[in-house]
């Protein structure tokens, strides 16, 4: 009798695990990845995801040396600069390069003239204070929400006295100010953690300097000005600045913390409202509050910069362990902040004329080849995205193409992440070193090739499928 059903042709295990390809991967993954590569191909064709014809293909592509992570790099050609899907801030190459000297054995944490041990990241601290002369001190943390958490603990901790035990002071907040940053975490939420008690000022538009001065109590731990970094109210809106707080702070003896949440060090005239390290120091925060991987550019990380002996009680509390930054951090911190340009700061800084000659060059090659027609270029915003700037279009150019490309775009090799907006795929350059313009090209081209052959092929980089296929898959 013939065997109708295709799933008793799956290879099996042992087979499969003396395949040429898998036995040479063995050299350089372990086995329970390969064998759990190899399950994964079987089970898929088992359940009908995946033709049996495919699973020795898919396996060898799989253990294919490529890449060691499965993270994809990504052509960001959304415009929206600080990408949290995309990792937020691409590094700059010193950045990079600093990143791959540190994976070794380095001094950071050991004073090489001395031969003793040395403050941790001395290098990454003296390059911010460099970078913003402002501060008196510098503690880098993992990142943005620990740099609060670790800060309103610290700061917030009330020394007990005749009255009162000691313990978490009440963190005084505007209520303008409770921030959801995303994915679903919230500010508020993420700082009564810490056992301390949110004490609501104001309202949701309006919050005067007499709101937060009647809240004060003996109570008070600290006051807290956050950034709404990713929000705008309009209209009839009112909200207290740093300095007339820094006059209430002192008036009460109060720690002032100002959360920033981007990490301009001066003003940027491309930004003008968004708020800045210096400017908020010189205005009287104790310590200033921002994250490493929005518009400073750098890798993630959370920078706590101000008064020396705010950041001394910080750096000293012993929750500041449980967020200690990566040596690799370090090296990449300190590499952004040194050099004068990284990626972030051009593709906020672009020359709008050149993007459109760029934009348009691309159009004419994909007019001319991509079989599409011809591509209208469209004026198109971009954004800073990702905490920053909330609201503020970046003018700009994009080119227009089917909303049905941004798929093939995706999977396809360098991956392409466009902008989908009102069924139109937007390719916008902003974010795309122009090194890579030709490869962008290359891969429209692809993608419409494949759209047109109607074959949208889920596993894009299928040019290693031909070998191996013969016969493999047809045991019994
Ligand atoms: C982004 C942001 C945070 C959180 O920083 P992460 O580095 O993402 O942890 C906190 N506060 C504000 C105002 C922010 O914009």
């Amino acid at each position: 009798m013939v065997d109708t059903d295709p799933r008793r042709r799956i290879p099996r295990t042992d087979r499969l695990l003396a395949l040429p390809e898998v036995i040479a991967a063995g050299e350089r993954l372990g086995q329970s990845t390969i064998r759990a590569i190899v399950a994964d191909a079987q089970s898929a064709a088992r359940s009908g995801r995946m033709p049996v014809a495919e699973v020795v293909p898919t396996i060898i592509r799989s253990l294919a040396p490529r890449a060691a992570s499965s993270l994809t790099p990504v052509l960001n050609a959304t415009g929206i600069i600080v990408h949290t899907n995309l990792g937020r801030a691409p590094l700059s190459d010193e950045a990079r390069q600093a990143v791959l000297d540190a994976t070794g054995y380095v001094d950071v944490e050991m004073d090489l003239e001395s031969g003793r041990r040395s403050r941790r990241g001395t290098g990454a601290r003296a390059a911010l204070l460099r970078a913003c002369p402002a501060a008196e001190d510098a503690l880098v943390v993992n990142n943005g929400a620990a740099a609060l958490l670790l800060t309103v603990t610290a700061l917030a901790e009330r020394r007990p006295n005749a009255s009162g035990a000691a313990g978490l002071g009440e963190i005084i907040v505007s209520r303008g100010e409770l921030v959801e940053i995303g994915a679903g975490f919230r500010l508020p939420d993420l700082m009564v953690t810490t056992g301390a008690r949110l004490r609501e000022v104001g309202t949701t538009n309006r919050t005067h300097l007499d709101d937060y001065a009647r809240a004060i109590s003996a109570a008070t731990g600290c006051l807290l000005k956050v950034h709404t970094s990713n929000f705008r109210v309009e209209g009839f809106t009112a909200e207290v600045d740093i300095a007339s707080l820094r006059g209430l702070a002192d008036e009460h003896g109060l720690p002032l913390i100002a959360d920033l949440g981007s990490g301009l060090f001066v003003p940027d005239p491309a930004l003008p409202e968004e708020p800045d390290i210096t400017t908020a120091l010189e205005a009287g925060a104790d310590v200033v509050i921002v994250s490493g991987d929005k518009l400073l550019g750098g890798p993630q990380a959370g920078l706590i910069v101000g008064r020396r002996d705010a950041v001394e009680t910080i750096a000293t509390h012993p929750l500041a362990r449980a967020m200690r930054t990566d040596k690799l951090t370090l090296a990449a911190l300190e590499a952004t902040v040194t050099s004068a340009r990284n990626p972030v700061h051009e593709a906020l800084h672009i020359d709008v004329d050149e993007l459109r000659g760029r934009t348009d060059r691309l159009a004419t090659v994909l007019s001319a080849d991509a079989g599409l027609g011809d591509l209208p270029v469209v004026a198109h915003d971009g954004r800073v995205g990702g905490g920053g700037a909330p609201g503020v279009p970046l003018p700009g150019w994009a080119l227009e193409l089917p909303e049905a490309l941004a798929e093939p775009l995706r999977l396809g090799d360098p991956a392409i992440v466009t902008r989908l907006h009102q069924g139109r795929c937007l390719l916008d350059l902003r974010c795309v070193p122009e090194t890579e313009d030709d490869r962008v090209a290359a891969a429209v081209l692809a993608a419409a090739d494949r759209l047109r052959e109607g074959r949208d092929d889920p596993e894009p980089r299928a040019d290693h499928l031909g070998e191996g296929r013969d016969g493999l898959g047809e045991e019994g």
